[in-house]
């Protein structure tokens, strides 16, 4: 499968992980749209959050959001998780993942 992700997790392409423990890797996005922008990606394959919830992995959903909240919280200040889902919810990766960043203020409504 042509997965840039797994190819991340599979050590193919060089990351610097910012977390990393046996279910979920935390990267830095390499287009970063926030002074911290950081992403928290199963280290198995779903292509997006419902096919985790498809397959009732429940105790996965919990480990990726308590990651990214984390994550959020680490960074010092306020934060926001996004969850881009198919191409219309603009998913570029398909490969789940929750988008953290912060480091600057978060409008309202997004774009
Ligand atoms: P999404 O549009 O929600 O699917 O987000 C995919 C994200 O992955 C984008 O913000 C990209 O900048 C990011 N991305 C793509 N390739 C890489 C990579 N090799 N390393 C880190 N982030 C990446
Ligand atoms: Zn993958």
């Amino acid at each position: 499968m042509d997965c840039i992700f797994c190819d991340i997790i599979a050590g193919l392409i060089p990351s610097n992980p910012v977390y990393q423990d046996e279910d979920v890797i935390a990267i830095n996005d390499i287009n970063p749209q926030a002074p911290v922008h950081r992403l928290v990606i199963p280290k198995k394959h779903f292509a997006d959050v419902t096919e985790i919830e498809r397959a009732e992995d429940g105790a996965l959903l919990a480990t990726l959001f308590a990651t990214a909240s984390r994550l959020g919280r680490e960074s010092g200040g306020g934060f926001r998780l996004v969850v881009n889902t198919g191409a219309e919810g603009g998913q570029t990766v398909d490969h789940a993942h929750i988008h953290v960043l912060s480091g600057r203020f978060m409008e309202w409504p997004p774009g």
